[in-house]
């Protein structure tokens, strides 16, 4: 039993319940889904929760302070931000992933992706290693 949209989201990122189900909870529960944008509500109801999960599901400060998000603006950025994300490893404030499921849902990334959890409050973040014409990036993807 499934009581908010935070939960059914939240359960949909640790891959409890499948994106069918998620999508299915969220069309039979639609009056409960007004905190998030029409965009993520529509993306949603057409089989993809996570941009309601960035939305609706708030990010620590632990994961949140490791490295400005998005696309690392030179290839020295990302040197900064592997010793950040090392020095967040070694303290157990976040843990690398295996592939969620769901990850069919992203963009294809060309290279290497690796997926990282926040041990505080879950969120699911992305790397992209920099690699030839590409800089990389450091996402909330969940
Ligand atoms: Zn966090």
């Amino acid at each position: 039993m499934i009581n908010s949209l935070t939960e059914a989201l939240s359960k949909f990122r640790s891959e409890v319940i499948s994106t069918e189900d998620t999508v299915l909870w969220v069309k039979a529960n639609s009056s409960s889904t007004a905190q998030i944008s029409r965009t993520s509500y529509l993306k949603l109801k057409r089989g993809n929760p996570l941009p309601a999960c960035v939305e609706a599901l708030p990010a620590c400060n632990k994961c949140s302070g490791i490295f400005v998000f998005g696309e690392f603006t030179s290839y020295s950025a990302f040197e900064m931000f592997d010793d950040q994300l090392k020095q967040s490893l070694s303290k157990n404030e976040i843990r690398n992933i295996s592939e969620p499921q769901w990850q069919t849902l992203l963009p294809e990334v060309l290279g290497g992706a690796i997926f990282y959890e926040c041990c505080s409050c879950g969120a699911i973040w992305l790397l992209v290693l920099p690699e030839r014409a590409q800089r990389g990036s450091w996402t909330r993807i969940a």
